[in-house]
């Protein structure tokens, strides 16, 4: 099946997934939105109360900010995809509990196996967590490229994080800037 396809059809199981009980609070599910060609992956947290309303993730105030960092690489968000470990928002915002993230993460897998992309961004902790394991903290990590199986994982701060501690965004501005040139070296390698 094609890509598209494929996502489209994993996209209405996601909607209509009662795995945990996030559903139960949040309007509509959230499964991702971009290129499904994408040669990169964007993955954050979960959704917010926008990407709730909306069905599309990082609509709000972290989205703006995610849409500077692309626009900063001359990227747009139609070449992408952008993602979340949750499909469906956490209840005030919090954090996505274990047993949550256990039910939800293998939609996210099943996303990357039909993109194929060649590098998976991660945008926060719990994103972090999810490719590289628990043990790594963002702070030493973050902007360092990963090679984990057959992917290559750039872990990065959260976009909201730098809405909070605006000394982040110059730090993500900086990590943003890596991806061009490890995407023509990945290129290469193919
Ligand atoms: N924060 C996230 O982690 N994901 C979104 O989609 C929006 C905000």
């Amino acid at each position: 099946m094609e890509k598209a396809a494929a996502l489209a059809e994993l996209a209405t199981h996601i909607a209509a997934c009662q795995q945990c009980p996030l559903y139960q609070t949040a309007h509509r599910a959230v499964p991702g939105d971009g290129n499904p060609n994408a040669e990169i992956v964007f993955v954050g947290e979960g959704p917010g109360a926008k990407e709730d309303e909306t069905g599309l993730p990082f609509v709000g105030a972290a989205g703006k900010f995610l849409n500077e960092l692309l626009e900063s690489i001359h990227l747009k968000r139609e070449d992408v995809f952008i993602g979340n470990v949750v499909k469906h928002r956490p209840p005030g915002n919090r954090d996505p509990l274990p047993h949550e993230l256990h039910a939800c993460t293998p939609w996210l897998d099943k996303q990357i196996d039909i993109i194929q992309p060649r590098l998976i961004v991660t945008l926060g902790r719990f994103s972090m967590a999810h490719f590289l394991g628990e043990g790594f903290t963002i702070s030493k990590i973050h902007g360092q490229p990963k090679r984990r199986n057959n992917q290559v994982v750039m872990p990065m701060y959260h976009p909201a994080a730098a809405l909070y501690q605006g000394s982040l965004r110059e730090v993500m501005k900086k990590d943003f800037k890596k991806i061009p040139k490890l995407l023509t070296v990945l290129k290469k390698e193919s």
